[in-house]
């Protein structure tokens, strides 16, 4: 075990996850504006495949905003990290390749304080990218909820409307090709006709999600 003299403050890793919509951006800038409030020195990253609403800001849902640094590649983060800075924040972190783990050790290491904002899940429920390692080794998860759509309860699921036929997992632009969804009313359109079946009884147990339902039809 190596141990520098010079690095007494212990860095710590954190993650927020959860489906679109939950709401992930807004406390990674709440947590942002906290550290810098502390006068730490905070860099923002995000992939720069992410350009939906502007270059170089980290932009929320509900229109938040903070300046971020776009990046190619997991590596990039390294290149521009500033010898001062102290909190590292990492936006869309799902949409980085595998060295994004071995980054946020290495800055960890450093002393800096990872906030990482990703979605875990992609619309199939599988899992993105890097996110099962990085949940892994995180010392702090916080897997947030957003609003079901169809019954108002919380929902850990990104939804993909049929009219998008795309089968890519990457569909950055959002807005009204997904929504989120509970885990019933996201199950429900699976293609396997066994677990809908299965998943029927639960459903009708739902009778706020019924009155929905029905209202849209
Ligand atoms: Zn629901």
């Amino acid at each position: 075990m190596r141990h520098s003299m010079g690095h007494l403050a212990s860095g710590v890793v954190e993650v927020v996850c959860g489906p679109m919509f939950s709401g992930k951006t807004e406390e990674l800038i709440r947590r942002v504006r906290r550290a810098q409030i502390a006068r730490l020195k905070t860099q923002i990253f995000k992939p720069s495949i992410d350009d939906r609403y502007h270059e170089s800001k980290v932009v929320s849902h509900s229109s938040l905003s903070i300046q971020a640094v776009p990046v190619r590649n997991s590596v990039q983060i390294l290149e521009k990290l500033l010898d001062t800075t102290r909190v590292v924040a990492i936006d869309e972190v799902q949409f980085f390749d595998k060295d994004i783990i071995a980054v946020v050790k290495k800055l960890a290491r450093r002393g800096i304080r990872v906030i990482c904002a990703g979605l875990d899940q992609d619309f199939k429920g599988n899992s993105f990218g890097p996110m099962p390692e990085l949940l892994c080794m995180a010392d702090h998860v916080d897997k947030i909820h957003a609003i079901c759509t169809v019954c108002g309860s919380s929902a850990s699921k990104t939804y993909r409307k049929p009219e998008e036929d795309c089968d890519e997992q990457i569909l950055v632009g959002e807005g009204d090709a997904y929504e989120a969804r509970c885990r019933t009313h996201w199950d429900a359109f699976e293609e396997d006709e066994d677990l809908l079946a299965f998943s029927l009884p639960l459903k009708s147990a739902h009778t706020k999600s019924e009155a929905v339902v029905n209202a849209q039809e």
